[in-house]
């Protein structure tokens, strides 16, 4: 194993449970704006939202819309079929949403007994695209804080994983080569291949075991784990 030093961590859905934390938030905004009016249950509504929210993060990735845009589009969209073309209507929606996330803190299976092992070991970074109103809140609420040196944010940069100007200014600042770095993350484009395509190895976290067609993968990942603890048992040999 090479000798790392800095073990670099996306933050959704690697460390803090975006997908369970974000469902539980747009249930809050599904009964606090009374959108049962328009579909029969969360899950039609949530189906909805998703399929738009997908399609826009990826052409906010490839900065073919704003920030601004996606933040009222995506609460806007579900609601255009039937008839409600409110923008500050959404726009509310999208803040209220943002902030009843930010509130939720379920994290990833071991996450945190894992980074109390690592934190000693180690200089611990977060490496995230995430909206930075709601990132250091997350952190902070969730108990994910103390463990990093670093939080670097893609907005804070100016590109987004995985551009390699992202992760050149993340090498800098830290003062590491890229062979004493390590990349953690469950997103195979933004963080492995991002990390691959820069020159640094990467632990490709794949929770959902079922869910993997290794074969199917462009470039095999330097590493794939199931389950954040198995982190520590990879970095001892
Ligand atoms: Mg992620």
């Amino acid at each position: 194993m090479p000798n790392y030093r800095f073990l670099l961590f996306d933050l959704d859905d690697t460390l803090w449970n975006f997908k369970e934390n974000s469902k539980a938030a747009l249930e809050d905004i599904f009964d606090q704006y009374n959108l049962q009016h328009y579909y029969a249950t969360f899950d039609e509504y949530s189906k909805s939202y998703e399929e738009n929210n997908q399609t826009l993060w990826r052409l906010y990735g490839k900065q073919q819309i704003t920030k601004s845009f996606l933040h009222v589009e995506r609460f806007l969209a579900p609601l255009r079929p039937f008839g409600i073309l409110d923008t500050s209507l959404a726009g509310e929606m999208g803040t209220a949403f943002l902030d009843r996330c930010a509130e939720k803190t379920t994290t990833m299976p071991h996450a945190i007994e894992t980074l109390e092992y690592l934190y000693s070991q180690y200089n611990l970074s977060i490496i995230s695209n995430g909206f930075s109103e709601v990132q250091y809140k997350k952190l902070h609420r969730s108990g994910l804080s103390s463990y990093f040196s670093h939080v670097f944010l893609s907005e804070t940069i100016g590109y987004q994983k995985p551009k390699p100007e992202f992760f050149t200014e993340v090498l800098c600042e830290l003062g590491a080569s890229k062979e004493e770095c390590l990349v953690i993350g469950d997103n195979y484009e933004a963080d492995i291949e991002g990390a691959m395509n820069f020159g640094v190895d990467q632990v490709y976290y794949v929770p959902d075991k079922e869910s993997i067609d290794k074969t199917a993968l462009p470039n095999a990942p330097t590493h794939i784990i199931h389950d954040l603890a198995d982190l520590c048992q990879l970095l001892k040999y």
